[in-house]
């Protein structure tokens, strides 16, 4: 008991060393729905399943560092802040429910370079000085250690700096007709004429060209040289080492070109990473139609971004947007799974709405219980899940003409707005919500929905880790459901995605007999009665009849 209570204590003064730690966090988290809350009593009888740490499965957050939290206030968000901010995404205590409930973090790039977005590296072995120091990413590890969450960093194969000193030697040295030195490393052709697409002119030449498919600053990696794999070896190590669970891949699709193939490439890398860790997860951005990607999973790599499913006009946007879901959704939804597999029995999808690159899916999904709905319906999608920070809260874009805009600042608290340099972007606005700390107390807020996903999906290991081994038909295009199976267990998962109509479904003994609720998630906004009360939504199941609210979601499973 003493034991329990001096780790009582301790975790209080964490949590007091949080909320001072980060300028713009503040508030008691410790009642976030306020009493009268929506969970239910098995939310709570239901333990945290506990996965294994090398469990490949997670639900991930991915953090642009810069925006983030900035710890010495000069408004560039660093990895101080990260770690003063880490009890908010999962406080490693599974009793508790005041946190998020991830439990991976994917970092944007950290390594150092001179431009804002950091895709140019310049060293492979440091962090920016904006960003912190090495000992402040081995603390940030041991942290995340502690907590269970694993930490996956942003790894830039396809490209360099062009200010790194290898490239400036390289372009000396084959000005001076020397192709054998430096130049290895990257992608020169002599030519009269461009070579071809994506090649740009060495300064100060007439026929020396590189290939830099994004621009002049950033001359591509020849993938195909053995001094390229012998450094990419070097680089992994180094990370691994340090504590890093695995890498998310840059720029997957520009990998191939005429004597390298992104397959070969990436079966190279993935093996030569797992003789370093057997468990390193690799996660490619592949920004490609599904047939590409379905080939890209033949070399193995454990997971790549499905891009037909996320962005602003993508699967669950538009379902989410139009109440539409029906069979063709989740067959859709299916097959993808089964075409992955078919090309590697143990890849997994890596669902998402949007990320650092997209118009935010707030921007696209103006109606709280559309965002609810599209939240429930990627994150308990068979996978891996990656949440882009604030998408929780529900922070827009403030205008779509520049990247930057996608990259606004986390807010911690809408009172209390940060002061946080973002390139093109002035002044930052709260989330109609507010945040974290207003969000935490208003028991409808988005932020309380994620934390009931999340939950759920941390209560039943058959949501990530299960394959779809069928659907069933309710003949209502607005209600989708599948039956995932994991190590033997069950759930069938109902989506009911209507805007405005409740169903009555009919579950009967050949669906699932003697079925139960193993978890309820309601997206859309409480209905009113005649004089005007809110009244509170529910999904009931009574003697086989199931109702769901409009947008409602359902998780079953057999007594
Ligand atoms: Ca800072």
């Amino acid at each position: 008991m003493k034991k329990v209570l001096s780790l009582l204590l301790i975790i209080m003064l964490l949590c007091t060393v949080v909320i001072t730690g980060c300028s713009n966090d503040g508030g008691d988290t410790a009642d976030p729905t306020g009493g009268d809350n929506t969970s239910k009593d098995y939310l709570d009888d239901i333990a945290i399943a506990e996965v294994n740490q090398a469990d490949k499965y997670r639900n991930y957050y991915q953090i642009w560092i810069g925006s983030f939290c900035d710890s010495n206030n000069d408004e560039t968000g660093d990895i101080q802040g990260i770690i003063s901010q880490l009890d908010y995404l999962n406080d490693g205590d599974p009793e508790t429910d005041t946190d998020l409930g991830v439990n991976g973090i994917w970092l944007s790039p950290m390594m150092p370079s001179v431009s804002y977005h950091k895709y140019d590296v310049t060293d492979y072995y440091n962090i920016d000085e904006e960003f912190g120091t090495l000992e402040d990413f081995d603390q940030l590890i041991a942290e995340c250690n502690k907590r269970g969450i694993r930490v996956v960093i942003d790894l830039v194969l396809n490209h360099i700096s062009s200010r790194h000193p290898w490239f400036a030697k390289a372009c000396e040295e084959v000005k001076a007709g020397n192709f054998d030195g430096y130049a290895k490393y990257f992608e020169f052709v002599k030519s009269n004429t461009m070579p071809g697409e994506g090649y740009r002119q060495v300064s100060g030449s007439d026929d020396l060209w590189y290939e830099g498919n994004f621009t002049y600053e950033m001359p591509d990696w020849n993938l195909s040289s053995e001094a390229t794999r012998e450094e990419f070896k070097k680089i992994s190590k180094f990370w691994l080492d340090r504590g890093v669970s695995g890498f998310r891949l840059d720029a997957v699709k520009y990998f191939t070109n005429d004597h390298t193939d992104s397959v070969e490439f990436l079966e190279w890398y993935c093996s030569m990473c797992r003789e370093i860790d057997p468990d390193v997860y690799i996660v490619g951005e592949n920004w490609v139609g599904t047939g590409e990607i379905y080939e890209t999973y033949k070399s193995g790599i454990d997971s790549q971004f499905a891009f037909k499913f996320g962005n602003t006009d993508g699967t669950f946007i538009m379902t989410a947007k139009s109440g539409n879901l029906g069979k063709k959704t989740i067959n859709q939804m299916k097959r993808n799974i089964e075409n992955i597999k078919e090309n590697n029995p143990d890849a997994i999808n890596a669902w998402f709405l949007t990320n650092h690159d997209m118009t935010r899916s707030a921007n696209a999904l103006k109606k709280l219980a559309d965002r609810k709905m599209a939240a429930a319906l990627y994150l308990l999608s068979p996978g891996c899940t990656f949440t882009y920070y604030g998408e929780e809260l529900g922070i827009a874009a403030p205008n779509t003409t520049n990247d930057a805009s996608y990259r606004t600042p986390m807010v911690w608290d809408s009172e209390n707005l940060p002061d946080i340099y973002v390139p093109g972007v002035d002044g930052v606005e709260a989330p109609e919500q507010g945040g974290v700390k207003q969000q935490l107390e208003n028991e409808d807020s988005l932020l309380n929905f994620y934390k009931r996903v999340f939950k759920i999906k941390n209560q039943n290991p058959e949501i990530a880790r299960g394959t779809i081994t069928d659907t069933v038909e309710f003949d209502d295009n607005a209600v989708g459901a599948y039956y995932v199976e994991y190590e033997g267990s069950k759930l069938l998962i109902i989506h009911n995605t209507a805007t405005d109509s409740e169903k009555t479904l009919t579950i009967t003994e050949s669906i699932m007999k003697n079925s139960a609720i193993r978890g309820d998630l309601i997206a859309g906004d409480p209905a009113t009665d005649a004089e005007g009360n809110t009244v509170k939504q529910e999904i009931t199941l009574q003697d086989g009849q199931l109702v769901m609210p409009a947008q409602s979601t359902v998780i079953l499973k057999a007594e």
